[in-house]
Protein backbone atom coordinates (compact mmCIF):
# COMPACT_ATOMS: atom_id res chain seq x y z
CA UNK A 1 0.00 0.00 0.00
CA UNK A 2 1.37 3.30 -0.75
CA UNK A 3 1.69 5.92 1.83
CA UNK A 4 -1.08 8.59 1.57
CA UNK A 5 0.40 11.61 0.74
CA UNK A 6 -0.03 14.08 4.09
CA UNK A 7 0.95 17.49 2.62
CA UNK A 8 0.73 18.52 -1.03
CA UNK A 9 2.32 21.78 -0.27
CA UNK A 10 5.23 19.97 0.08
CA UNK A 11 4.83 18.95 -3.70
CA UNK A 12 4.93 22.41 -4.61
CA UNK A 13 8.16 24.00 -5.97
CA UNK A 14 10.37 25.64 -3.29
CA UNK A 15 9.98 28.88 -5.53
CA UNK A 16 6.32 28.97 -5.62
CA UNK A 17 6.15 28.63 -1.81
CA UNK A 18 8.16 31.00 -1.46
CA UNK A 19 6.41 33.28 -4.23
CA UNK A 20 5.48 37.09 -2.62
CA UNK A 21 2.25 37.07 -4.38
CA UNK A 22 1.15 40.64 -5.88
CA UNK A 23 -1.02 42.00 -3.50
CA UNK A 24 -4.13 43.31 -5.68
CA UNK A 25 -6.04 46.29 -3.70
CA UNK A 26 -9.28 45.35 -2.18
CA UNK A 27 -12.93 45.06 -3.91
CA UNK A 28 -14.91 45.03 -0.40
CA UNK A 29 -18.82 45.22 -0.90
CA UNK A 30 -19.35 47.89 1.57
CA UNK A 31 -22.85 49.82 1.10
CA UNK A 32 -22.36 53.51 0.13
CA UNK A 33 -18.08 52.98 -0.31
CA UNK A 34 -16.28 55.34 -1.89
CA UNK A 35 -13.36 53.43 -4.26
CA UNK A 36 -10.27 55.29 -4.36
CA UNK A 37 -8.01 52.21 -4.12
CA UNK A 38 -7.68 51.08 -7.30
CA UNK A 39 -7.16 53.43 -10.17
CA UNK A 40 -10.27 52.14 -11.93
CA UNK A 41 -12.34 54.57 -13.83
CA UNK A 42 -15.36 56.63 -11.78
CA UNK A 43 -17.11 56.69 -15.31
CA UNK A 44 -19.13 53.80 -16.86
CA UNK A 45 -18.26 52.48 -20.31
CA UNK A 46 -19.93 54.03 -23.47
CA UNK A 47 -23.22 53.16 -23.60
CA UNK A 48 -23.04 51.50 -27.08
CA UNK A 49 -20.23 49.25 -25.24
CA UNK A 50 -22.88 48.10 -22.46
CA UNK A 51 -25.25 47.06 -25.58
CA UNK A 52 -22.69 45.83 -27.66
CA UNK A 53 -21.47 43.32 -24.97
CA UNK A 54 -25.21 42.45 -23.88
CA UNK A 55 -26.12 41.96 -27.90
CA UNK A 56 -22.80 39.50 -27.65
CA UNK A 57 -24.53 37.57 -24.47
CA UNK A 58 -26.41 34.41 -26.13
CA UNK A 59 -26.15 31.17 -27.15
CA UNK A 60 -22.82 31.85 -28.89
CA UNK A 61 -21.11 31.99 -25.73
CA UNK A 62 -20.53 28.38 -26.32
CA UNK A 63 -18.28 29.13 -28.81
CA UNK A 64 -14.55 30.00 -29.09
CA UNK A 65 -13.61 33.12 -29.43
CA UNK A 66 -11.38 34.77 -32.70
CA UNK A 67 -8.12 33.24 -31.20
CA UNK A 68 -6.06 36.42 -32.35
CA UNK A 69 -8.65 39.14 -31.73
CA UNK A 70 -7.41 40.17 -34.79
CA UNK A 71 -10.47 42.45 -35.44
CA UNK A 72 -9.29 44.53 -32.58
CA UNK A 73 -5.20 44.06 -33.58
CA UNK A 74 -6.83 45.84 -37.34
CA UNK A 75 -9.11 48.37 -35.18
CA UNK A 76 -6.08 49.37 -32.84
CA UNK A 77 -3.42 49.51 -35.85
CA UNK A 78 -5.75 51.92 -37.79
CA UNK A 79 -5.58 54.18 -34.57
CA UNK A 80 -2.06 53.90 -33.79
CA UNK A 81 -1.32 54.20 -37.65
CA UNK A 82 1.02 50.84 -37.65
CA UNK A 83 0.21 47.71 -39.01
CA UNK A 84 -2.06 44.75 -37.34
CA UNK A 85 1.36 42.80 -37.38
CA UNK A 86 2.49 45.33 -34.85
CA UNK A 87 -0.21 44.98 -32.14
CA UNK A 88 -0.55 41.86 -29.70
CA UNK A 89 -3.75 41.66 -27.32
CA UNK A 90 -3.58 39.83 -23.92
CA UNK A 91 -6.08 39.12 -20.87
CA UNK A 92 -5.05 43.04 -19.42
CA UNK A 93 -1.97 44.37 -20.36
CA UNK A 94 -0.77 42.09 -16.71
CA UNK A 95 -0.78 38.98 -19.25
CA UNK A 96 1.40 40.93 -21.92
CA UNK A 97 3.66 41.61 -19.76
CA UNK A 98 4.14 37.83 -18.38
CA UNK A 99 4.22 36.92 -22.41
CA UNK A 100 7.14 39.75 -22.96
CA UNK A 101 9.66 37.89 -19.97
CA UNK A 102 8.84 34.37 -21.45
CA UNK A 103 9.93 36.01 -24.74
CA UNK A 104 12.80 37.33 -23.60
CA UNK A 105 14.19 36.36 -20.00
CA UNK A 106 16.10 32.90 -19.25
CA UNK A 107 15.19 31.48 -16.02
CA UNK A 108 18.40 32.12 -13.72
CA UNK A 109 19.13 28.61 -13.19
CA UNK A 110 19.59 27.84 -17.35
CA UNK A 111 22.32 30.49 -17.16
CA UNK A 112 25.80 30.34 -15.58
CA UNK A 113 26.12 33.49 -12.82
CA UNK A 114 28.51 35.39 -15.41
CA UNK A 115 25.47 35.70 -17.80
CA UNK A 116 22.88 36.54 -15.32
CA UNK A 117 21.60 39.73 -17.53
CA UNK A 118 20.06 37.09 -19.53
CA UNK A 119 17.95 36.00 -16.77
CA UNK A 120 17.28 40.11 -14.95
CA UNK A 121 14.12 41.48 -15.51
CA UNK A 122 15.51 44.89 -14.34
CA UNK A 123 12.55 48.00 -13.40
CA UNK A 124 13.20 51.44 -12.13
CA UNK A 125 11.43 51.35 -8.80
CA UNK A 126 8.78 52.12 -7.25
CA UNK A 127 6.71 51.00 -10.24
CA UNK A 128 3.80 48.87 -10.84
CA UNK A 129 4.25 46.17 -8.13
CA UNK A 130 3.39 43.44 -10.47
CA UNK A 131 7.08 43.38 -12.22
CA UNK A 132 8.94 41.48 -9.32
CA UNK A 133 6.35 38.95 -8.90
CA UNK A 134 6.17 38.18 -12.60
CA UNK A 135 9.85 37.96 -12.81
CA UNK A 136 10.05 35.42 -9.78
CA UNK A 137 6.96 33.46 -10.97
CA UNK A 138 9.61 33.09 -14.39
CA UNK A 139 12.36 31.94 -12.14
CA UNK A 140 14.55 35.71 -13.28
CA UNK A 141 16.25 37.64 -11.39
CA UNK A 142 14.18 40.95 -10.52
CA UNK A 143 16.46 44.11 -10.34
CA UNK A 144 14.82 47.29 -9.26
CA UNK A 145 16.88 50.44 -9.75
CA UNK A 146 16.27 53.38 -7.89
CA UNK A 147 14.08 56.47 -9.32
CA UNK A 148 15.46 59.71 -8.47
CA UNK A 149 14.60 60.85 -5.18
CA UNK A 150 11.47 63.10 -6.46
CA UNK A 151 10.24 60.17 -8.73
CA UNK A 152 12.03 61.64 -11.82
CA UNK A 153 13.77 59.82 -14.63
CA UNK A 154 17.52 59.02 -14.06
CA UNK A 155 19.58 60.45 -17.38
CA UNK A 156 21.35 58.13 -19.18
CA UNK A 157 24.57 59.59 -17.88
CA UNK A 158 23.07 58.88 -14.02
CA UNK A 159 22.49 55.49 -15.40
CA UNK A 160 25.82 54.76 -16.80
CA UNK A 161 27.66 56.67 -13.16
CA UNK A 162 25.37 54.85 -10.73
CA UNK A 163 26.48 51.72 -12.29
CA UNK A 164 23.30 49.38 -11.05
CA UNK A 165 21.78 49.65 -14.62
CA UNK A 166 22.38 47.37 -17.47
CA UNK A 167 22.05 47.96 -20.40
CA UNK A 168 21.75 44.82 -21.74
CA UNK A 169 19.55 43.42 -19.16
CA UNK A 170 17.17 40.46 -20.72
CA UNK A 171 14.38 43.00 -20.08
CA UNK A 172 13.99 46.31 -18.35
CA UNK A 173 10.90 48.30 -17.91
CA UNK A 174 10.09 51.41 -17.14
CA UNK A 175 5.96 53.01 -15.91
CA UNK A 176 5.44 55.67 -17.43
CA UNK A 177 3.70 57.56 -16.70
CA UNK A 178 4.60 56.09 -13.34
CA UNK A 179 2.92 54.67 -11.00
CA UNK A 180 2.72 55.41 -7.72
CA UNK A 181 3.92 58.42 -8.27
CA UNK A 182 1.76 59.47 -10.88
CA UNK A 183 4.83 61.71 -12.44
CA UNK A 184 4.62 62.01 -16.33
CA UNK A 185 8.09 61.43 -18.34
CA UNK A 186 8.80 63.29 -21.23
CA UNK A 187 9.02 61.64 -24.51
CA UNK A 188 12.49 63.43 -24.79
CA UNK A 189 14.19 61.59 -21.86
CA UNK A 190 12.44 58.44 -22.61
CA UNK A 191 13.85 58.05 -26.47
CA UNK A 192 17.36 58.90 -24.72
CA UNK A 193 16.67 55.56 -22.62
CA UNK A 194 15.75 54.23 -25.63
CA UNK A 195 18.70 54.40 -27.73
CA UNK A 196 20.94 54.07 -24.61
CA UNK A 197 19.49 50.49 -24.28
CA UNK A 198 20.80 47.19 -25.46
CA UNK A 199 18.38 45.14 -24.42
CA UNK A 200 14.25 44.92 -24.75
CA UNK A 201 13.35 47.75 -22.88
CA UNK A 202 9.22 47.78 -21.97
CA UNK A 203 7.11 51.55 -21.71
CA UNK A 204 4.25 50.76 -19.00
CA UNK A 205 1.13 53.29 -20.53
CA UNK A 206 -1.28 52.17 -18.49
CA UNK A 207 -1.62 55.81 -17.63
CA UNK A 208 -1.18 57.62 -20.73
CA UNK A 209 -4.39 58.75 -21.48
CA UNK A 210 -4.29 61.03 -18.36
CA UNK A 211 -0.98 62.00 -19.43
CA UNK A 212 0.36 65.39 -21.48
CA UNK A 213 2.25 62.96 -23.90
CA UNK A 214 3.04 59.88 -25.14
CA UNK A 215 5.58 58.20 -26.76
CA UNK A 216 3.70 55.34 -28.81
CA UNK A 217 5.81 55.59 -31.65
CA UNK A 218 9.18 54.99 -30.06
CA UNK A 219 7.67 51.08 -30.08
CA UNK A 220 7.08 51.58 -34.10
CA UNK A 221 11.22 53.75 -34.84
CA UNK A 222 12.87 51.12 -32.58
CA UNK A 223 12.78 47.67 -32.65
CA UNK A 224 14.03 46.54 -29.04
CA UNK A 225 10.61 49.10 -27.33
CA UNK A 226 7.64 47.64 -26.90
CA UNK A 227 4.67 50.13 -25.70
CA UNK A 228 1.98 48.26 -23.63
CA UNK A 229 -1.64 50.02 -22.98
CA UNK A 230 -4.60 48.85 -21.18
CA UNK A 231 -8.09 49.41 -21.51
CA UNK A 232 -8.51 48.87 -17.67
CA UNK A 233 -7.90 52.50 -16.61
CA UNK A 234 -8.83 54.84 -19.00
CA UNK A 235 -11.29 52.59 -21.31
CA UNK A 236 -13.82 51.59 -18.40
CA UNK A 237 -12.82 48.31 -18.74
CA UNK A 238 -11.08 46.72 -15.82
CA UNK A 239 -13.95 44.32 -15.75
CA UNK A 240 -13.26 42.80 -19.54
CA UNK A 241 -9.33 42.74 -18.92
CA UNK A 242 -8.71 43.68 -21.97
CA UNK A 243 -4.56 44.70 -22.62
CA UNK A 244 -1.99 45.27 -25.51
CA UNK A 245 1.23 46.54 -26.73
CA UNK A 246 2.62 47.78 -30.08
CA UNK A 247 5.85 46.66 -30.72
CA UNK A 248 8.20 45.24 -34.08
CA UNK A 249 5.93 42.31 -35.77
CA UNK A 250 9.09 39.82 -34.73
CA UNK A 251 8.62 40.75 -31.48
CA UNK A 252 4.79 40.24 -31.52
CA UNK A 253 5.18 37.43 -33.52
CA UNK A 254 7.56 35.75 -30.66
CA UNK A 255 4.12 36.85 -28.40
CA UNK A 256 2.03 35.02 -30.37
CA UNK A 257 3.57 31.81 -29.76
CA UNK A 258 4.06 32.28 -25.86
CA UNK A 259 0.47 33.32 -24.53
CA UNK A 260 -2.37 30.90 -24.21
CA UNK A 261 -4.13 29.76 -27.44
CA UNK A 262 -7.82 31.63 -26.34
CA UNK A 263 -6.30 34.41 -24.11
CA UNK A 264 -8.09 36.96 -24.77
CA UNK A 265 -12.00 35.95 -24.03
CA UNK A 266 -15.23 36.90 -26.54
CA UNK A 267 -17.10 39.47 -24.59
CA UNK A 268 -13.36 41.42 -23.92
CA UNK A 269 -13.27 41.45 -27.80
CA UNK A 270 -17.06 43.08 -28.01
CA UNK A 271 -16.35 45.43 -25.89
CA UNK A 272 -13.03 46.69 -26.81
CA UNK A 273 -13.35 46.55 -29.93
CA UNK A 274 -16.97 48.72 -29.49
CA UNK A 275 -15.03 51.21 -27.43
CA UNK A 276 -13.03 52.44 -30.26
CA UNK A 277 -15.43 53.24 -31.62
CA UNK A 278 -16.50 56.06 -28.96
CA UNK A 279 -13.50 57.49 -28.41
CA UNK A 280 -15.14 60.82 -28.41
CA UNK A 281 -16.94 59.66 -25.39
CA UNK A 282 -13.73 58.58 -23.55
CA UNK A 283 -11.27 61.92 -24.45
CA UNK A 284 -14.41 63.57 -22.28
CA UNK A 285 -14.01 61.48 -19.37
CA UNK A 286 -10.15 61.60 -19.92
CA UNK A 287 -11.03 65.49 -19.37
CA UNK A 288 -13.22 65.54 -16.63
CA UNK A 289 -11.11 63.40 -14.70
CA UNK A 290 -8.00 65.69 -15.30
CA UNK A 291 -9.83 68.88 -13.96
CA UNK A 292 -11.40 66.97 -10.72
CA UNK A 293 -7.32 65.63 -10.49
CA UNK A 294 -6.17 68.83 -10.73
CA UNK A 295 -8.97 70.61 -8.10
CA UNK A 296 -7.90 67.61 -5.93
CA UNK A 297 -4.59 68.85 -6.13
CA UNK A 298 -5.18 72.33 -5.41
CA UNK A 299 -7.58 72.08 -2.25
CA UNK A 300 -5.08 69.49 -0.48
CA UNK A 301 -2.12 71.29 -1.06
CA UNK A 302 -3.92 74.19 0.38
CA UNK A 303 -4.61 72.29 3.96
CA UNK A 304 -0.87 71.50 3.82
CA UNK A 305 -0.80 68.31 2.03
CA UNK A 306 2.20 67.98 -0.32
CA UNK A 307 0.64 66.69 -3.14
CA UNK A 308 3.28 65.20 -6.24
CA UNK A 309 2.25 66.63 -9.74
CA UNK A 310 0.21 63.84 -11.93
CA UNK A 311 -0.10 62.74 -15.17
CA UNK A 312 -2.55 59.64 -14.12
CA UNK A 313 -6.07 59.08 -12.66
CA UNK A 314 -4.63 59.29 -8.96
CA UNK A 315 -2.58 61.50 -6.84
CA UNK A 316 -0.03 60.45 -4.61
CA UNK A 317 0.12 62.59 -1.32
CA UNK A 318 1.56 63.33 1.94
CA UNK A 319 -0.71 64.04 4.63
CA UNK A 320 -0.04 66.06 7.63
CA UNK A 321 -1.35 65.04 11.36
CA UNK A 322 -1.67 61.84 11.44
CA UNK A 323 0.40 59.24 9.82
CA UNK A 324 -0.74 58.05 6.44
CA UNK A 325 -1.20 54.58 7.69
CA UNK A 326 -3.48 56.32 10.14
CA UNK A 327 -5.63 58.17 7.57
CA UNK A 328 -6.20 55.33 5.38
CA UNK A 329 -8.25 53.79 9.07
CA UNK A 330 -9.55 57.73 9.46
CA UNK A 331 -11.28 57.88 6.05
CA UNK A 332 -12.13 54.16 6.16
CA UNK A 333 -14.39 55.21 8.64
CA UNK A 334 -16.11 57.92 6.63
CA UNK A 335 -16.18 55.32 4.35
CA UNK A 336 -13.90 56.34 2.02
CA UNK A 337 -11.31 53.59 0.82
CA UNK A 338 -7.70 54.79 -0.52
CA UNK A 339 -4.04 53.34 -0.83
CA UNK A 340 -1.47 52.20 1.87
CA UNK A 341 1.99 51.30 0.48
CA UNK A 342 3.95 49.52 3.53
CA UNK A 343 7.14 49.93 1.93
CA UNK A 344 9.51 52.62 3.10
CA UNK A 345 9.87 55.00 0.63
CA UNK A 346 6.37 55.01 -0.19
CA UNK A 347 4.68 54.74 3.60
CA UNK A 348 4.54 58.65 3.94
CA UNK A 349 2.14 58.87 1.29
CA UNK A 350 -1.25 57.40 0.48
CA UNK A 351 -2.45 57.19 -3.17
CA UNK A 352 -6.05 58.40 -3.70
CA UNK A 353 -7.82 57.74 -7.21
CA UNK A 354 -9.33 60.72 -8.51
CA UNK A 355 -12.78 60.34 -8.80
CA UNK A 356 -16.07 62.38 -10.10
CA UNK A 357 -16.16 65.94 -8.57
CA UNK A 358 -19.17 64.20 -5.71
CA UNK A 359 -16.10 62.12 -4.98
CA UNK A 360 -13.86 64.79 -4.40
CA UNK A 361 -15.91 66.61 -2.23
CA UNK A 362 -16.68 63.78 -0.80
CA UNK A 363 -13.19 63.23 0.72
CA UNK A 364 -12.77 66.83 1.01
CA UNK A 365 -14.93 66.65 3.32
CA UNK A 366 -14.10 63.68 5.26
CA UNK A 367 -10.95 65.24 4.82
CA UNK A 368 -11.59 68.78 6.89
CA UNK A 369 -14.07 66.42 9.28
CA UNK A 370 -11.25 64.50 10.24
CA UNK A 371 -8.87 67.63 10.73
CA UNK A 372 -11.57 69.26 13.06
CA UNK A 373 -11.63 66.79 15.49
CA UNK A 374 -8.16 65.69 15.94
CA UNK A 375 -7.42 69.88 16.59
C1 LIG B 1 -3.35 48.57 -13.86
C2 LIG B 1 -1.98 48.50 -14.44
C3 LIG B 1 -1.62 47.50 -15.34
C4 LIG B 1 -2.49 46.33 -15.64
O1 LIG B 1 -3.57 46.58 -16.34
P1 LIG B 1 -4.54 45.41 -16.81
O2 LIG B 1 -4.67 45.68 -18.26
O3 LIG B 1 -5.79 45.62 -16.04
O4 LIG B 1 -3.88 44.08 -16.54
C5 LIG B 1 -0.36 47.52 -15.90
N1 LIG B 1 0.53 48.47 -15.56
C6 LIG B 1 0.24 49.43 -14.67
C7 LIG B 1 1.27 50.43 -14.33
C8 LIG B 1 -1.01 49.45 -14.07
O5 LIG B 1 -1.29 50.38 -13.15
Amino acid sequence: MPQPIRSVAKLVRPMVRSLHAYVPGEQPKVRGLIKLNTNENPYPPAPAVLRAVRKAADARLRLYPNPTSSALREKLARLHGCQPSNVFIGNGSDEVLACLIRVFVEPASSVPARKENRATVQYLWPCYSLYPVLAETHGALPRPVPLGADFSLPTVSALRKGRAWRFDAALSLVTTPNAPSGRGYSRVELEALCEAQRGPLVLDEAYVDFAREHALDLALRHPHVVVTRTFSKSYSLCFQRVGYCVAHADVVEALDKVRDSYNVNGLGQVAAEATLDCLPYYRRNFARVIRTRERLRRELGGIGWEVLPSDTNFLLVRPSGPSAQEWLGLLRDHKILVRWFSTPQLAPYLRITVGTDADADALLRAVGMIRRRAS
